[in-house]
């Protein structure tokens, strides 16, 4: 059972409770969401666009308290709160301008007809399922986009952050959102089935671990429902070569301890070239014992709490288990006698890559250094996963890095940088890291009917 609390993940206190809507509430906010999507469809483009540009100005102008509020549910240092929310403000500008383009209807070359052509439109009420890691990205990735093309939308985000995510629907509504086109909802995940098996919900897209994906695409599955699944990642960073190893360790490792490591594209396997691996490692651990550790709203902290004690407790865990498998525990990785969900960041070498601590995801800031011998044996530690998200290879030589990067299992890899994600690039993964697409046009095509018109 879901239970929707503000848990400060600073100090472990409950700050605010919230109910968890029954299964017997659910359909009177589907019939909510379904009378909104007649109206919300039939409103012209520009006008959904003019409602994402005043939202986008709000996000701005309410920064410092929406960053404050994620930062006491699920620990995320504030700087990095603000960073998170002008992504937010981009994305819901970069639909606004770039959907009336992308969704202008797509006219065909085809003989024997006056005209033929692909409109592309909304396909009804969507179910989103969201993670707390970025609270308020998760939900605009994809949420903006659908609100662009006419979709309507109800949203489950996870139960530790009910704040931001009630702040967000509250911020879509004043800047002019009719209500029902966007709701937040407490519910129980395990009620999702009863949206799900109703035929006026049209898809639902999840963000979160292979289980809640899993449990979602058989749900849909049976229910005919399309889907979008952005799930777990064990992306690798790979450096082929470098004129500086201490400042791509230094890189790597802030990487990695941002956001306490909860980051699905976070580089979890660092690969590197048996020449440079001594000195990569021997930096990475002065980077590791340089990471400050300490509460949300102190501007010196590179690094807060976890979002939960669980969380918190899985990670170190997964480190005790590497160590026992064979795996050298360099440094860190202990839990911090203080309240809340802290720990120190962790550095590991000798993970054998196919062992449990090499082949699944570890949700935590730890820093996991393979050894390569040359750079095929490099390409085949990082393709040794069955996920598929992110990638990355660090090299001087960009073509070098450009021939690499294309043999990477991976939905998106980057020469020389990690962990990017943007509205104006696609974002989503290939095998366990899920399937579909979010950002640029391709978040616009998910959730539309791509309905054939062709005239005689
Ligand atoms: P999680 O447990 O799967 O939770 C994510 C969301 O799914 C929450 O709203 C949760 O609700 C809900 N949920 C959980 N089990 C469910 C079920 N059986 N049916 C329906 N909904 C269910 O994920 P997490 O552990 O919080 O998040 C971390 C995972 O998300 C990692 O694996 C990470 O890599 C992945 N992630 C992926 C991306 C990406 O874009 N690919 C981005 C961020 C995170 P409750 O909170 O109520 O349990």
């Amino acid at each position: 059972m879901s239970k929707y609390a503000l848990t400060n993940a600073n100090t472990g206190e409950v700050e605010q409770t919230f109910e968890t809507l029954t299964p017997e509430q659910l359909p009177a906010i589907i019939d909510a969401a379904d009378e909104a999507f007649t109206l919300w469809k039939a409103t012209p483009i520009g006008q959904r666009g003019k409602v994402l540009r005043t939202f986008a100005d709000l996000v701005d102008e309410n920064a410092d308290e929406l960053a404050d509020i994620i930062g006491r549910e699920m620990g995320k240092p504030l700087a990095q709160g603000k960073s998170e929310l002008e992504k937010v403000a981009r994305t819901a500008r970069w639909f606004a301008d770039k959907a009336p383009i992308h969704l202008a209807p797509t006219e065909l070359e085809a003989s024997g007809a006056e005209r033929t052509y692909v409109v592309h439109q909304p396909l009804g009420v969507l179910l989103g399922v969201m993670p707390w890691n970025f609270p308020y990205n998760q939900i605009a990735r994809f949420v903006l986009p659908n609100l662009m093309v006419g979709n309507t939308i109800l949203m489950k985000q996870a139960s530790i952050c009910p704040v931001s995510s009630q702040k967000f629907q509250e911020l879509l509504e004043e800047a002019g959102l009719p209500r029902g086109v966007y709701t937040n909802i407490y519910m129980d995940s395990k009620d999702t089935e009863k949206i799900l098996k109703d035929f006026r919900v049209k898809g639902v897209s999840l963000t979160g671990s292979e289980g809640a994906g899993a449990s979602i695409a058989s749900i849909a599955g049976e229910n005919l429902k399309r889907q979008v699944l952005e799930l777990g990642g064990n992306d690798p960073f790979v450096v082929l070569d470098t004129s500086d190893v201490k400042k791509l360790a230094q890189q790597a490792v802030t990487y990695r301890t941002t956001n306490a490591g909860q980051v699905c594209t976070s580089p979890k396997r660092i690969i590197v070239l048996e020449e440079y691996y001594d000195d990569f490692v021997a930096a990475a651990k002065e980077a590791v014992e340089n990471v400050t550790v300490g509460n949300y709203d102190d501007p010196n902290t590179d690094m807060g709490p976890m979002s939960s004690e669980s969380a918190r407790d899985d990670v170190l865990k997964q480190i005790q288990d590497a160590v026992a498998n064979g795996a050298t525990l360099v440094t860190g990785g202990e839990k911090l006698d203080r309240p809340g969900w802290f720990m120190s960041p962790a550095l590991l070498t000798d993970v054998d890559v196919e062992s449990e601590a090499g082949q699944e995801e570890i949700f935590g800031p730890v820093v996991n250094v393979f050894k390569a011998k040359d750079e095929e044996d490099a390409l085949r530690i990082a393709n040794a996963t069955e996920f598929g998200l992110m990638a990355s290879v660090w090299t001087e030589d960009l073509e070098r890095g450009r021939l690499f990067a294309e043999r990477i299992n991976a939905g998106m890899t980057f020469v020389n940088k990690h962990m990017e994600s943007e509205p104006a690039f696609p974002f989503g993964g290939i095998n366990r890291s899920g399937f579909g697409r979010e950002n640029e046009r391709w978040a616009l095509r998910e959730f539309t009917n791509e309905h054939l018109v062709r005239v005689h």
